[in-house]
């Protein structure tokens, strides 16, 4: 068995890797070629939050689950509060290949889905990205969606303020001029929203967003968290990684249990991918894309990071 550990992920995967992995992983889905095993998630107590998100890709020859969780005492030990690890196996023989950190694999994935959403969903002449949301994913996902749409703004909000300056440092890096702005001027003014916080009730209200915007709803990946306000999600046309998820653990758990959505209004970005869907139809038209991450995409960067390590020889190698 292989291991890459996290140390070396940054060398091994670029944002354009991710990219092009999980456009791969989600086309493949849609084609009937992958699909994600039930997402198993427990709360271990004292805030601790620990599960599995696993699955087959048959085309790709690809089995395997990642393991992981929040941890809030980490930052106080100096460690990273989300951590997790890949581990993929032989589909015919069930042997172990590679143990594959997964903590940046994780912030790569996740961006590059919201990204590949812009791309193939937001309109051609965005100009203003708006970003909800200053954590440690924020930046990633700032980054990414500035690869997929010639921006030449951004504006955020973030519950806590004094998160923004990080946030704005990575516009600056990228050449983009960036203000903090309330949420009444950051849904007036974007025409790409991505909202990436771990926040338990709406921040976006549905008045602030105007026709023609996209959304990528990344933050909620969990029973209980949301981030806008489920009569969005009837107007907007939705889309998302997985239906099964996004309606049980996905922003749109809240407007199918207040009956405003119906699972079969909501569409796998794949299908878009595969041209089984159009995706936006019209300029005015708000498109909503409710990432909650599947065990796929873990897999599939996972994946990049041991054929990349292999192939330079930095993968460590272990009898199990
Ligand atoms: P973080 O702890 O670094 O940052 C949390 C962010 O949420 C901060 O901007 C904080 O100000 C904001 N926030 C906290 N409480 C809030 C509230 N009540 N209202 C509004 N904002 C609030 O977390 P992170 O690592 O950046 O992750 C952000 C979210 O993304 C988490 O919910 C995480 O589980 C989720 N996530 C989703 C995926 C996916 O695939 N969809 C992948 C990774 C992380």
């Amino acid at each position: 068995m292989l291991i890459v550990p996290e140390r070396l992920i940054a060398d091994l995967v670029s944002p354009a890797d991710a990219f092009a992995a999980i456009e791969a992983c989600f086309a493949a889905m849609a084609r009937g070629e992958a699909y994600n095993f039930p997402v198993i998630r427990e709360a271990l107590g004292g805030g601790r939050q620990y599960g599995f998100k696993s699955g087959l890709d048959r085309a790709a020859g690809r089995l395997g689950v990642k393991a992981g969780g929040y941890f809030p005492g980490n930052a106080a030990k100096g460690l990273t509060n989300h951590q997790s690890t890949v581990f993929l196996f032989d589909p015919e023989t069930g042997l172990p290949l590679a143990m594959v950190g997964g903590n940046l694999l994780t912030a790569l994935r996740t961006a590059a889905a919201s990204a590949l959403s812009i791309d193939r969903l937001a309109r051609a002449d965005a100009k203003v990205l708006g970003m909800i949301g200053a954590g440690h994913q924020a930046g990633f996902q700032l980054r990414a969606a500035a690869r997929a749409r010639a921006f030449e703004r951004v504006v955020a909000w973030n519950l806590h303020p004094e998160m923004l300056p990080k946030l704005g440092a990575i516009a600056a890096e990228l050449g983009l001029p960036f203000e903090a702005v309330s949420l009444d001027r950051l849904g007036a003014e974007a025409d790409v929203i991505v909202t990436i916080t771990s926040s338990d009730r709406f921040s976006l209200a549905d008045a602030q967003v105007r026709p023609g915007t996209h959304l990528a709803c990344m933050g909620t990946d969990t029973v209980g968290k949301q981030e806008v306000e489920p009569a969005l999600l009837a107007r907007a046309t939705l889309f998302t990684d997985e239906v099964a998820q996004s309606v049980s653990i996905g922003e749109a758990q809240h407007a199918v249990k207040a009956g405003l959505v119906a699972a079969k209004r909501i569409t796998p970005l794949g299908d878009v991918l595969i041209g089984a869907h159009p995706g936006r139809r019209e300029a005015g038209e708000i498109t909503l894309y409710d990432g909650t991450g599947v065990g796929l995409q873990d897999l599939a960067v996972a994946a990049v990071a041991l054929t990349r390590a292999t192939e330079r020889g930095v993968a460590l190698s272990a009898d199990l």
